[in-house]
């Protein structure tokens, strides 16, 4: 059923578009992503670069994987999340200190200064080579304040620098984002937005952080909610004071894929849902089912409610009675 709405666009009932994305951990799951005729890739985790492997991913390595991966998508976007490697994902290339707290330790964009500067660059390097193959963009993860992606955004202009100096061509207007995972971002995300192109929103760390537990503990998964009142503000005003500043906001933490959530996010006028491709169909065919109005209505509502349990129970409640032929889907 879900699949005879692949041609069709995301837009709800009243003519409102929607860019629904994809997440890519490994540029084998491209081709799939490409059949399904969304709008490109909204994160793709590079993270397996420097995780699998025997030796550490050159320059030139890494160039041709994002060049082939950018072709394939024939001019949809590609957002590119520098590594993120660090907290639970430890990479042998590189010099990363023995920590007691590693999910607050040296992780994401705070490897990218002192000993992690040459490895940072190296990847920018072939991410701005390659952004001469087709519309890619550069997203940074874990940040954290406006120092980092200033400090950021120094290397990308060194790099071009460089670059402008050679016969290598590359996109001079290269498109900047930040993830928005950590409190202190979401709280200034305006003063973050006046600093970059677009946001997207990181719910798997950003509930983490802001609920104070390890998304990976089980004893605390009752904790670990998206529904928790404090994330759902978090969230409405991260894309408030984005496009306050004429930023665009996405999303691509799991919380894009939830299909409960699915009309809260767009009655708080996300733009972007990047999700995994398993889910790509559901959350377009929730999108055509609805009215940007309503969804207005609805985020009002389950924004007003006290506890995660009162927002789960409302949404669950609204999705059983509004989307009957939807419901053999699993979620
Ligand atoms: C997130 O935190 O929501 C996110 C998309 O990043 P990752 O899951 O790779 O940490
Ligand atoms: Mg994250």
């Amino acid at each position: 059923k879900l699949l005879a709405i692949k041609g069709f666009p995301a837009r709800t009932k009243d003519g409102k578009d929607i860019e629904i994305a994809s997440n890519i951990e490994f540029p084998r799951e491209v081709d799939a992503i490409v059949d399904l005729r969304g709008d490109g890739i909204g994160l793709y985790r590079t993270e397996y670069l420097f995780l699998t492997g025997d030796r550490e991913p050159d320059e030139e390595y890494q160039f041709q994987e994002y060049k082939s991966i950018v072709e394939k998508l024939n001019g949809k976007p590609l957002i590119i999340r520098t590594s993120d490697l660090g907290g639970d994902k430890p990479s042998e290339y590189l010099p990363l200190p023995v920590e007691t707290n590693p999910f607050l330790g040296v992780r994401g964009v705070r490897l990218y200064r002192d000993s992690g500067h040459q490895f940072f660059r190296t990847q920018l390097r072939a991410i701005i080579r390659a952004s001469a193959f087709g519309d890619i963009r550069i997203m940074f993860p874990m940040i954290a304040c406006v120092s980092e992606i200033r400090y950021c955004r120094k290397i990308i202009s060194e790099i071009m620098t460089e670059l402008g100096k050679t016969k290598v061509k590359f996109n001079k207007k290269i498109l900047i984002g930040a993830m928005v995972e950590i409190p202190s971002a979401a709280a200034t995300a305006d003063l973050l937005a006046k600093e970059c192109d677009f946001l997207s929103i990181g719910t798997n760390d950003l509930i983490q952080y802001t609920i104070a537990v390890d998304r990976g503990n089980k004893n605390l998964a009752y904790l670990y909610q998206p529904y928790n009142p404090a994330v759902l503000r978090f969230i409405r005003d991260t894309i408030e004071k984005g496009h306050q500043q004429g930023a665009w906001v996405g999303m691509c933490g799991e919380v894009a894929s939830d299909p409960l959530l699915t009309m809260v996010l767009i009655g708080l006028g996300l733009d972007e849902f990047s999700v995994s491709p398993v889910s790509h169909l559901l959350i377009k065919a929730i999108v055509r089912h609805v009215e940007f109005s309503e969804c207005e209505n609805l985020a009002e509502k389950a924004l007003a409610l006290a506890t995660s349990e009162d927002v789960g129970g409302y949404l669950k409640d609204i999705y059983s009675k509004k989307f009957k032929h939807l419901q053999h889907f699993p979620h």
